[in-house]
């Protein structure tokens, strides 16, 4: 379920930068297409999977990655206290710090969006 903010297009521009991102790697290597791709994307970045899945779909139509299997590897939201120096994973959009309550953090991860690694058709190979 979603928030409702009038973001659902989310997915879509997400898949877009995705597979504009393999499109140039493939251009760039002479890569023929790609046909796995595994992307590791933050749990801050709230994504519906079989959505981004979906349009990513839509959005490969034409493209080396048309056809491709797209899985995403969700990582935790996870941040460091700059008080105590104790990190914090967290399920949600809270950042406190778990060990002493400060609220003076820093985000080291959550909000990724990466391939993490792709299979591909190599020409000529
Ligand atoms: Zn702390």
């Amino acid at each position: 379920m979603r928030t409702g903010n009038g973001n659902d297009m989310h997915e879509l521009s997400m898949a877009e930068a995705v597979n504009n991102t393999i499109k140039d790697l493939c251009a760039r290597s002479g890569w023929l297409r790609a046909r796995r791709v595994v992307l590791k994307v933050g749990r801050m970045r709230q994504v519906d999977h079989e959505l981004l899945a979906f349009a990513f779909e839509i959005v490969a139509r034409g493209t080396p990655s048309e056809g491709a299997e797209l899985s995403v590897l969700e990582l935790p939201t996870v941040f460091r206290c700059h008080s105590c120096g104790r990190e914090t994973t967290t399920e949600g959009m809270a950042f406190v710090c778990m060990n002493c309550g400060s609220t003076n953090v820093e985000l080291l991860s959550g909000m990724e969006l990466t391939i993490e690694s792709m299979e591909v058709d190599q020409q000529g190979a």
